[in-house]
Protein backbone atom coordinates (compact mmCIF):
# COMPACT_ATOMS: atom_id res chain seq x y z
CA UNK A 1 0.00 0.00 0.00
CA UNK A 2 1.10 3.43 -0.41
CA UNK A 3 1.04 5.78 2.36
CA UNK A 4 2.94 9.14 1.82
CA UNK A 5 2.76 10.04 5.26
CA UNK A 6 5.47 6.76 5.59
CA UNK A 7 7.51 7.64 2.70
CA UNK A 8 8.24 11.03 3.89
CA UNK A 9 9.97 9.45 6.81
CA UNK A 10 12.34 8.60 4.47
CA UNK A 11 13.14 12.10 3.37
CA UNK A 12 15.27 14.08 6.23
CA UNK A 13 15.25 17.30 4.35
CA UNK A 14 11.26 17.03 4.12
CA UNK A 15 10.90 18.11 7.62
CA UNK A 16 13.12 21.31 7.31
CA UNK A 17 11.89 24.56 7.67
CA UNK A 18 12.41 27.40 5.35
CA UNK A 19 11.79 31.06 5.79
CA UNK A 20 9.97 29.86 8.97
CA UNK A 21 7.91 27.65 7.20
CA UNK A 22 7.65 23.84 6.72
CA UNK A 23 9.37 23.33 3.43
CA UNK A 24 7.13 22.89 0.33
CA UNK A 25 9.73 21.01 -2.08
CA UNK A 26 8.36 21.53 -5.75
CA UNK A 27 11.24 21.76 -7.84
CA UNK A 28 11.50 17.76 -8.62
CA UNK A 29 12.38 18.68 -11.85
CA UNK A 30 15.12 20.31 -11.70
CA UNK A 31 16.71 17.47 -8.75
CA UNK A 32 14.55 15.32 -6.24
CA UNK A 33 15.36 14.55 -2.59
CA UNK A 34 17.39 11.90 -1.53
CA UNK A 35 15.81 9.03 0.88
CA UNK A 36 17.86 7.92 4.07
CA UNK A 37 18.49 4.57 2.71
CA UNK A 38 20.43 6.77 -0.31
CA UNK A 39 22.15 8.64 1.97
CA UNK A 40 22.74 5.47 4.62
CA UNK A 41 24.50 3.58 1.57
CA UNK A 42 26.80 7.27 1.01
CA UNK A 43 27.75 7.39 4.30
CA UNK A 44 28.70 3.59 4.21
CA UNK A 45 30.40 3.52 1.48
CA UNK A 46 33.20 6.27 2.61
CA UNK A 47 32.99 4.78 6.10
CA UNK A 48 33.62 1.33 5.38
CA UNK A 49 35.19 0.23 1.72
CA UNK A 50 36.11 3.59 0.19
CA UNK A 51 38.62 2.56 -2.76
CA UNK A 52 39.44 2.64 -6.19
CA UNK A 53 37.90 0.09 -8.30
CA UNK A 54 38.81 -2.66 -10.51
CA UNK A 55 42.92 -2.43 -10.01
CA UNK A 56 43.05 -3.36 -6.77
CA UNK A 57 44.14 -7.00 -4.67
CA UNK A 58 42.83 -5.63 -1.58
CA UNK A 59 40.04 -6.06 -0.31
CA UNK A 60 38.80 -2.45 0.00
CA UNK A 61 39.43 -2.13 -4.11
CA UNK A 62 37.66 -5.58 -4.08
CA UNK A 63 34.48 -4.67 -2.21
CA UNK A 64 34.23 -1.28 -3.91
CA UNK A 65 34.58 -2.56 -7.61
CA UNK A 66 31.81 -5.40 -6.60
CA UNK A 67 29.52 -2.83 -5.52
CA UNK A 68 30.02 -0.49 -8.29
CA UNK A 69 29.57 -3.76 -10.39
CA UNK A 70 26.30 -5.10 -8.69
CA UNK A 71 24.91 -1.44 -9.13
CA UNK A 72 25.52 -1.81 -13.02
CA UNK A 73 23.58 -5.23 -12.95
CA UNK A 74 20.86 -3.08 -10.98
CA UNK A 75 20.28 -0.45 -13.38
CA UNK A 76 20.83 -2.93 -15.92
CA UNK A 77 17.84 -5.04 -14.37
CA UNK A 78 15.85 -2.20 -14.15
CA UNK A 79 16.06 -0.86 -17.58
CA UNK A 80 15.43 -4.44 -19.14
CA UNK A 81 18.86 -4.29 -21.41
CA UNK A 82 20.13 -7.47 -22.87
CA UNK A 83 23.79 -7.14 -21.17
CA UNK A 84 25.10 -5.10 -18.42
CA UNK A 85 28.06 -3.68 -20.65
CA UNK A 86 24.89 -1.84 -22.41
CA UNK A 87 25.15 -0.11 -19.37
CA UNK A 88 27.64 2.97 -19.38
CA UNK A 89 28.37 5.41 -16.02
CA UNK A 90 28.00 8.54 -16.85
CA UNK A 91 28.17 11.75 -14.86
CA UNK A 92 24.30 12.59 -16.39
CA UNK A 93 22.53 12.67 -19.19
CA UNK A 94 24.46 16.13 -20.39
CA UNK A 95 27.56 13.32 -20.69
CA UNK A 96 25.52 10.58 -22.25
CA UNK A 97 24.15 12.96 -25.23
CA UNK A 98 27.58 14.34 -25.37
CA UNK A 99 29.23 10.85 -25.28
CA UNK A 100 27.16 10.01 -28.09
CA UNK A 101 27.48 13.16 -30.18
CA UNK A 102 31.03 12.89 -30.34
CA UNK A 103 31.03 9.17 -31.54
CA UNK A 104 28.99 10.46 -34.59
CA UNK A 105 31.35 12.89 -35.76
CA UNK A 106 32.96 9.88 -37.22
CA UNK A 107 29.61 8.28 -38.80
CA UNK A 108 27.85 11.15 -40.07
CA UNK A 109 28.70 12.56 -43.69
CA UNK A 110 27.78 16.02 -44.47
CA UNK A 111 24.67 15.30 -47.24
CA UNK A 112 23.28 13.66 -43.69
CA UNK A 113 20.60 15.00 -41.62
CA UNK A 114 19.55 14.58 -37.84
CA UNK A 115 16.05 15.27 -36.39
CA UNK A 116 15.46 17.14 -32.76
CA UNK A 117 12.45 18.03 -31.62
CA UNK A 118 11.35 21.42 -30.01
CA UNK A 119 10.46 20.31 -27.12
CA UNK A 120 14.27 19.93 -25.75
CA UNK A 121 16.33 20.37 -22.68
CA UNK A 122 19.33 22.93 -23.68
CA UNK A 123 21.45 20.37 -23.16
CA UNK A 124 19.54 17.72 -25.76
CA UNK A 125 20.09 20.49 -28.62
CA UNK A 126 23.67 22.16 -28.23
CA UNK A 127 25.74 19.02 -28.27
CA UNK A 128 24.01 18.21 -31.94
CA UNK A 129 25.01 22.09 -32.85
CA UNK A 130 28.30 21.27 -32.19
CA UNK A 131 28.65 17.90 -33.96
CA UNK A 132 26.64 19.32 -37.33
CA UNK A 133 29.60 22.25 -37.27
CA UNK A 134 31.97 19.32 -37.03
CA UNK A 135 30.67 17.18 -39.56
CA UNK A 136 28.58 19.95 -42.04
CA UNK A 137 25.74 17.75 -40.99
CA UNK A 138 22.03 19.49 -41.21
CA UNK A 139 19.91 19.39 -37.80
CA UNK A 140 15.84 19.65 -38.65
CA UNK A 141 13.44 20.25 -35.71
CA UNK A 142 9.88 18.56 -35.11
CA UNK A 143 8.02 21.08 -34.05
CA UNK A 144 5.09 21.82 -31.38
CA UNK A 145 1.34 22.94 -31.06
CA UNK A 146 -0.03 25.13 -28.57
CA UNK A 147 -0.63 22.02 -25.94
CA UNK A 148 3.03 21.33 -25.93
CA UNK A 149 3.07 18.22 -27.95
CA UNK A 150 4.81 17.18 -30.95
CA UNK A 151 3.83 17.51 -34.63
CA UNK A 152 3.75 13.40 -35.65
CA UNK A 153 2.83 14.57 -39.37
CA UNK A 154 5.37 16.95 -39.60
CA UNK A 155 8.20 14.31 -38.35
CA UNK A 156 7.21 12.17 -40.83
CA UNK A 157 7.59 14.95 -43.40
CA UNK A 158 11.15 15.03 -41.88
CA UNK A 159 12.46 11.74 -42.33
CA UNK A 160 14.38 10.30 -45.24
CA UNK A 161 17.66 8.16 -46.00
CA UNK A 162 19.74 11.16 -45.12
CA UNK A 163 18.35 10.56 -41.48
CA UNK A 164 21.05 9.32 -39.51
CA UNK A 165 19.78 10.00 -35.83
CA UNK A 166 17.15 11.24 -34.35
CA UNK A 167 16.98 12.23 -30.39
CA UNK A 168 13.66 13.63 -28.65
CA UNK A 169 13.74 13.50 -25.02
CA UNK A 170 10.87 10.90 -23.60
CA UNK A 171 8.91 13.31 -21.07
CA UNK A 172 9.82 17.09 -21.54
CA UNK A 173 11.25 18.51 -18.85
CA UNK A 174 9.35 22.21 -19.52
CA UNK A 175 5.33 21.16 -19.86
CA UNK A 176 5.49 17.82 -18.63
CA UNK A 177 4.43 16.16 -22.35
CA UNK A 178 5.00 12.82 -22.21
CA UNK A 179 5.94 12.28 -26.14
CA UNK A 180 5.19 9.02 -28.44
CA UNK A 181 8.69 7.95 -28.66
CA UNK A 182 7.59 3.80 -29.68
CA UNK A 183 5.87 5.86 -32.53
CA UNK A 184 8.87 8.03 -33.10
CA UNK A 185 11.44 5.38 -32.86
CA UNK A 186 9.25 2.61 -35.22
CA UNK A 187 9.01 5.39 -37.67
CA UNK A 188 12.79 6.42 -37.49
CA UNK A 189 13.81 2.71 -37.73
CA UNK A 190 11.94 2.37 -40.65
CA UNK A 191 14.54 4.88 -42.69
CA UNK A 192 17.38 2.90 -40.85
CA UNK A 193 17.74 6.38 -38.26
CA UNK A 194 19.13 5.38 -35.18
CA UNK A 195 16.95 6.51 -32.07
CA UNK A 196 18.31 8.56 -28.44
CA UNK A 197 15.86 9.15 -25.95
CA UNK A 198 16.66 11.69 -23.18
CA UNK A 199 14.88 10.10 -19.91
CA UNK A 200 16.07 12.41 -17.60
CA UNK A 201 12.53 13.52 -16.98
CA UNK A 202 10.54 9.96 -17.62
CA UNK A 203 12.86 7.61 -15.28
CA UNK A 204 11.41 9.59 -12.08
CA UNK A 205 7.82 8.84 -12.84
CA UNK A 206 7.73 5.08 -14.99
CA UNK A 207 10.12 2.10 -15.41
CA UNK A 208 11.26 2.09 -19.06
CA UNK A 209 11.83 -1.21 -20.85
CA UNK A 210 14.71 -0.33 -23.79
CA UNK A 211 13.99 -3.95 -25.12
CA UNK A 212 10.74 -3.78 -25.42
CA UNK A 213 11.30 0.06 -27.09
CA UNK A 214 13.60 -1.28 -29.27
CA UNK A 215 15.75 1.84 -28.57
CA UNK A 216 19.23 2.48 -29.75
CA UNK A 217 20.13 4.49 -26.64
CA UNK A 218 18.76 6.19 -23.40
CA UNK A 219 20.06 8.35 -21.29
CA UNK A 220 19.34 9.53 -17.76
CA UNK A 221 20.36 11.20 -14.66
CA UNK A 222 20.44 9.66 -11.06
CA UNK A 223 19.62 12.94 -9.56
CA UNK A 224 16.51 13.15 -10.55
CA UNK A 225 15.10 9.76 -9.26
CA UNK A 226 16.49 10.13 -5.75
CA UNK A 227 20.61 9.60 -6.41
CA UNK A 228 23.22 11.97 -6.03
CA UNK A 229 24.03 14.34 -8.54
CA UNK A 230 27.09 14.02 -10.90
CA UNK A 231 25.91 10.47 -11.88
CA UNK A 232 23.68 8.72 -14.75
CA UNK A 233 23.67 5.78 -16.93
CA UNK A 234 23.65 5.37 -20.96
CA UNK A 235 22.07 2.62 -22.19
CA UNK A 236 23.36 1.83 -26.05
CA UNK A 237 22.63 -1.40 -28.00
CA UNK A 238 25.64 -3.67 -28.29
CA UNK A 239 26.51 -3.29 -31.78
CA UNK A 240 26.29 0.27 -31.68
CA UNK A 241 28.48 0.69 -28.51
CA UNK A 242 30.65 -1.61 -30.70
CA UNK A 243 30.66 0.66 -33.50
CA UNK A 244 31.10 4.11 -31.66
CA UNK A 245 34.95 5.06 -30.97
CA UNK A 246 35.39 5.95 -27.53
CA UNK A 247 34.74 9.64 -26.02
CA UNK A 248 37.71 10.20 -23.61
CA UNK A 249 40.86 8.47 -23.29
CA UNK A 250 42.76 7.50 -20.41
CA UNK A 251 43.02 4.95 -17.58
CA UNK A 252 40.29 1.89 -17.10
CA UNK A 253 40.00 2.13 -21.08
CA UNK A 254 42.49 0.82 -22.66
CA UNK A 255 43.69 -2.77 -23.30
CA UNK A 256 47.17 -2.22 -23.92
CA UNK A 257 49.34 0.77 -24.58
CA UNK A 258 52.12 1.94 -26.38
CA UNK A 259 53.56 4.52 -28.11
CA UNK A 260 52.92 3.31 -31.19
CA UNK A 261 49.58 2.11 -30.41
CA UNK A 262 46.80 1.71 -28.06
CA UNK A 263 43.95 -0.40 -27.76
CA UNK A 264 41.17 -0.33 -26.32
CA UNK A 265 39.20 -2.40 -23.32
CA UNK A 266 35.88 -4.09 -23.85
CA UNK A 267 32.74 -2.99 -23.18
CA UNK A 268 31.75 -0.76 -20.94
CA UNK A 269 35.27 0.24 -20.00
CA UNK A 270 35.45 1.64 -23.55
CA UNK A 271 33.73 4.51 -22.51
CA UNK A 272 34.45 4.65 -18.82
CA UNK A 273 38.27 6.48 -18.66
CA UNK A 274 39.23 7.68 -15.56
CA UNK A 275 38.46 7.20 -11.90
CA UNK A 276 34.44 7.37 -12.02
CA UNK A 277 32.49 8.37 -9.30
CA UNK A 278 32.25 4.92 -7.74
CA UNK A 279 30.38 6.32 -4.80
CA UNK A 280 27.57 7.73 -7.16
CA UNK A 281 27.69 4.64 -9.07
CA UNK A 282 26.61 2.52 -5.76
CA UNK A 283 24.37 5.29 -4.28
CA UNK A 284 22.22 5.28 -7.92
CA UNK A 285 21.93 1.58 -7.41
CA UNK A 286 20.62 2.29 -4.05
CA UNK A 287 17.80 4.99 -5.59
CA UNK A 288 16.65 1.96 -7.99
CA UNK A 289 16.12 -0.39 -5.04
CA UNK A 290 14.28 2.69 -3.04
CA UNK A 291 11.64 3.58 -5.81
CA UNK A 292 11.49 0.38 -6.79
CA UNK A 293 10.47 -0.62 -3.14
CA UNK A 294 7.72 1.63 -3.64
CA UNK A 295 7.04 0.80 -7.04
CA UNK A 296 6.46 2.78 -10.35
CA UNK A 297 2.92 1.96 -10.98
CA UNK A 298 2.06 3.31 -7.13
CA UNK A 299 4.44 6.36 -7.99
CA UNK A 300 2.43 7.26 -11.29
CA UNK A 301 -0.84 6.52 -10.22
CA UNK A 302 0.00 8.99 -7.33
CA UNK A 303 1.55 11.44 -9.28
CA UNK A 304 -1.32 11.53 -11.12
CA UNK A 305 -4.03 12.12 -8.66
CA UNK A 306 -1.55 15.37 -7.38
CA UNK A 307 -1.13 16.67 -11.18
CA UNK A 308 -5.18 16.08 -11.78
CA UNK A 309 -5.67 18.28 -8.24
CA UNK A 310 -3.29 20.93 -8.77
CA UNK A 311 -4.46 21.61 -12.19
CA UNK A 312 -8.10 22.25 -10.97
CA UNK A 313 -6.93 24.06 -7.89
CA UNK A 314 -4.64 26.36 -10.04
CA UNK A 315 -6.93 26.74 -13.43
CA UNK A 316 -9.93 28.56 -11.24
CA UNK A 317 -7.20 31.37 -10.51
CA UNK A 318 -8.10 34.41 -12.37
CA UNK A 319 -5.25 35.48 -15.43
CA UNK A 320 -3.15 31.96 -14.32
CA UNK A 321 -2.75 30.41 -17.69
CA UNK A 322 -0.70 27.05 -17.70
CA UNK A 323 1.68 25.91 -20.64
CA UNK A 324 1.82 22.08 -21.76
CA UNK A 325 -1.81 20.88 -22.13
CA UNK A 326 -1.38 17.95 -23.38
CA UNK A 327 -3.43 15.01 -21.75
CA UNK A 328 0.02 12.98 -21.99
CA UNK A 329 1.53 14.80 -19.38
CA UNK A 330 3.35 13.94 -15.96
CA UNK A 331 3.43 15.81 -13.06
CA UNK A 332 4.61 19.12 -14.06
CA UNK A 333 2.53 22.01 -14.08
CA UNK A 334 4.35 25.22 -15.86
CA UNK A 335 1.99 28.62 -15.42
CA UNK A 336 2.51 32.02 -15.75
CA UNK A 337 0.07 35.08 -13.66
CA UNK A 338 -0.80 37.69 -16.44
CA UNK A 339 1.17 40.27 -16.67
CA UNK A 340 3.45 39.52 -13.46
CA UNK A 341 7.01 38.14 -14.14
CA UNK A 342 7.61 34.42 -13.14
CA UNK A 343 10.65 35.37 -10.93
CA UNK A 344 8.33 38.05 -8.84
CA UNK A 345 5.99 34.89 -8.26
CA UNK A 346 8.85 32.28 -7.35
CA UNK A 347 10.79 35.07 -4.55
CA UNK A 348 7.27 35.04 -2.72
CA UNK A 349 6.70 31.67 -2.92
CA UNK A 350 10.07 30.68 -1.52
CA UNK A 351 9.43 33.85 1.33
CA UNK A 352 6.28 31.28 2.13
CA UNK A 353 8.85 27.97 1.94
CA UNK A 354 7.89 26.95 -1.54
CA UNK A 355 10.34 25.89 -3.43
CA UNK A 356 9.66 25.96 -7.70
CA UNK A 357 11.33 26.89 -10.45
CA UNK A 358 11.42 30.01 -12.13
CA UNK A 359 12.62 31.02 -15.82
CA UNK A 360 13.46 28.89 -18.76
CA UNK A 361 13.84 25.37 -17.51
CA UNK A 362 17.13 25.05 -19.70
CA UNK A 363 14.44 25.11 -22.89
CA UNK A 364 14.42 28.59 -24.55
CA UNK A 365 12.91 27.34 -28.19
CA UNK A 366 10.08 26.25 -26.33
CA UNK A 367 9.51 29.71 -24.53
CA UNK A 368 10.02 31.59 -27.92
CA UNK A 369 7.71 29.23 -29.33
CA UNK A 370 4.97 30.76 -26.34
CA UNK A 371 6.54 34.31 -26.69
CA UNK A 372 6.96 34.60 -22.81
CA UNK A 373 10.55 34.83 -21.04
CA UNK A 374 9.92 32.11 -18.59
CA UNK A 375 7.30 30.19 -16.23
CA UNK A 376 6.41 29.27 -12.84
CA UNK A 377 7.17 25.40 -12.67
CA UNK A 378 5.62 23.15 -10.11
CA UNK A 379 6.88 19.62 -10.83
CA UNK A 380 5.68 17.18 -8.31
CA UNK A 381 7.13 13.52 -6.99
CA UNK A 382 5.31 10.74 -4.98
CA UNK A 383 6.24 12.41 -1.52
CA UNK A 384 4.64 15.16 -2.39
CA UNK A 385 0.93 15.85 -0.91
CA UNK A 386 -2.75 17.75 -1.51
CA UNK A 387 -1.90 19.49 1.45
CA UNK A 388 1.28 21.12 0.04
CA UNK A 389 -0.72 22.02 -3.29
CA UNK A 390 -2.95 23.94 -1.35
CA UNK A 391 0.07 25.50 -0.23
CA UNK A 392 1.15 26.51 -3.03
CA UNK A 393 -2.42 27.35 -4.56
CA UNK A 394 -2.79 29.93 -1.67
CA UNK A 395 0.81 31.57 -1.92
CA UNK A 396 -0.06 31.90 -5.87
CA UNK A 397 -3.31 33.73 -4.61
CA UNK A 398 -1.30 35.80 -2.19
CA UNK A 399 0.95 36.27 -5.01
CA UNK A 400 -1.00 37.67 -7.43
CA UNK A 401 -2.68 40.16 -4.63
CA UNK A 402 0.41 41.32 -3.68
CA UNK A 403 2.16 42.08 -7.61
CA UNK A 404 -1.06 42.90 -9.35
C1 LIG B 1 17.75 17.68 -16.25
C2 LIG B 1 17.63 17.35 -17.69
C3 LIG B 1 18.76 17.18 -18.50
C4 LIG B 1 20.16 17.39 -17.98
O1 LIG B 1 20.49 16.53 -16.95
P1 LIG B 1 21.90 16.72 -16.18
O2 LIG B 1 21.75 15.85 -14.98
O3 LIG B 1 22.00 18.17 -15.86
O4 LIG B 1 22.97 16.27 -17.13
C5 LIG B 1 18.57 16.84 -19.81
N1 LIG B 1 17.34 16.66 -20.32
C6 LIG B 1 16.23 16.81 -19.59
C7 LIG B 1 14.89 16.58 -20.22
C8 LIG B 1 16.34 17.17 -18.25
O5 LIG B 1 15.24 17.34 -17.52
Amino acid sequence: MFNVDKIRQDFPILSRQVNGKPLVYFDNAATSQTPQQVIDTIVDYYSNYNANIHRGVHTLSQEATDAYEQARIKIQKHFNAKFSHEIIFTSGTTHGINLIANGFSSILQPEDEIIVSALEHHSNIVPWQMLCERTGAQLKVIPMNTDGELIMSEFESLLSDKTKLVFVNHISNALGTINPIEQIIAKAHAFGAAVLIDGAQSCPHIKPDVQALNVDFYVTSAHKMCGPTGQGMLYGKEEWLKKLPPYQGGGEMIAEVTFEKTTYADLPHKFEAGTPNICGGIAFGAAIDYMNAIGFDNISAYEHQLLTYATQQLSVIEGLKIYGTSPQKTSVISFNLEGIHPYDVGTILDKLGIAVRTGHHCAQPIMNFYNIPGTVRASFAFYNTKAEIDSLVEGVKKAKMMLS
